[in-house]
């Protein structure tokens, strides 16, 4: 029989008593905001934190707000749902709306949070690959101070991300995206739908006044140990006309720069070639809909 689970929950309303909680009791100490990854790997015995900090009563945590220079900001304690159904992150993040309609289940998202999906560390987080292109940066707080990561930088390994015990993540800054810009995501589960991607892409593209591609971002998860950007299939595109075999080449550099393994969800070798495929997609859709100025850009 297995032993029941044994922590203390501690409810702040503040986020700097949450901080101090964090602080007091340091490594022992695990926060929790909807609880869909954490709860079953307490379940399991993968941890065993001797006190849970909940976010749920955090207002402050909670919501999107949009920042004087058009950037938006998105609370640590707001809920995958409510990212999804948000109207400026329909209209100009296009890629991270994608992302957080199609993850997991409406239960998990009306639960889940961004924050909790990225602090997670997992390469497969469905929302890592839209902030990647989207340049976002993590507002992490600790009782003391605070610092910013972008996310390309945060995480490290499989299931290892840059935070010390006391830190938590505050928000998730997304900058403006420029003018000119589509972005889009697509990403493959190959057991079925309810389950973590085999391999997911975003793409941001951004066109100049003659129709050339002044800036190409391509992130991918689930086929690295982290999140990771296509630096050669970027700069293949950039300063080029973006005709389709352009494109097509550009996804295979992409599928080439991946670094893929078997395991149980997939092949390395399915998932390459299903990069290829999504990144083929992904960009076309970047290019359409920066040609008809409905890819996200700020106005
Ligand atoms: C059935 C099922 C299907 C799923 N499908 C998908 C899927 O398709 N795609 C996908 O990407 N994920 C999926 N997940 C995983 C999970 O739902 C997401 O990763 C979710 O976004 C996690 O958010 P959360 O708020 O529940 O995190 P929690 O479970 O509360 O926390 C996860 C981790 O992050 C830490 N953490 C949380 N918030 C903070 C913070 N603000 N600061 C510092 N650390 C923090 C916690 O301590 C914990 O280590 C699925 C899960 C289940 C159970």
């Amino acid at each position: 029989m297995t032993a029941p689970l044994s922590f203390d929950v501690h409810r702040p309303r503040a986020l700097t008593e949450a901080l101090d909680l964090l602080d007091e009791y340091g490594a022992t100490a695990r926060v929790i905001a909807g609880g869909t990854d954490l709860l079953p790997k307490l379940r399991n015995g993968r941890l065993s934190p001797e006190h849970l900090v909940s976010l749920g009563r955090v207002g402050e945590l909670d919501g999107i707000e949009e920042t004087g220079d058009g950037a938006l900001v998105i609370g640590a304690a707001t809920r995958l749902f409510d990212v999804q159904r948000h109207p400026l992150v329909r209209k100009r993040l296009p890629a991270l709306h994608h992302a957080c309609s199609v993850m997991a289940t409406v239960q998990i998202r009306n639960m889940g949070t961004v924050a909790g999906n990225l602090a997670n560390g997992s390469p497969c987080a469905d929302t890592s690959a839209p902030l990647l292109v989207y340049g976002a940066t993590l507002e992490v707080a600790r009782r003391d101070g605070h610092r910013e990561i972008p996310v390309g930088a945060f995480h490290k390994g499989p299931g290892s991300v840059d935070l010390a015990s006391g830190e938590l993540i505050v928000a998730i800054r997304v900058p403006p995206v420029p003018a000119g810009s589509g972005s889009a995501y697509q990403r493959i589960s190959a057991r079925s739908r309810v389950d973590m991607a085999a391999a997911g892409v975003a793409g941001l593209v951004t066109l100049d006044g003659d129709g050339r591609v002044a800036e190409a971002r391509i992130g991918l998860s689930a086929v690295s140990p982290t999140p990771t950007r296509c630096p050669e299939a970027e700069s293949l595109l950039t300063g080029q006309v973006p005709d389709a075999p352009l494109l097509e080449r550009a996804a295979r550099e992409a599928a080439e720069e991946a670094k893929p393994i078997d395991d149980v969800r997939a092949t390395a070798a399915y998932r390459r070639h299903v990069v290829f495929v999504m990144a083929n997609r992904v960009l076309t859709t970047c290019v359409a809909r920066a040609s008809a100025g409905a890819g996200g850009g700020t106005p």
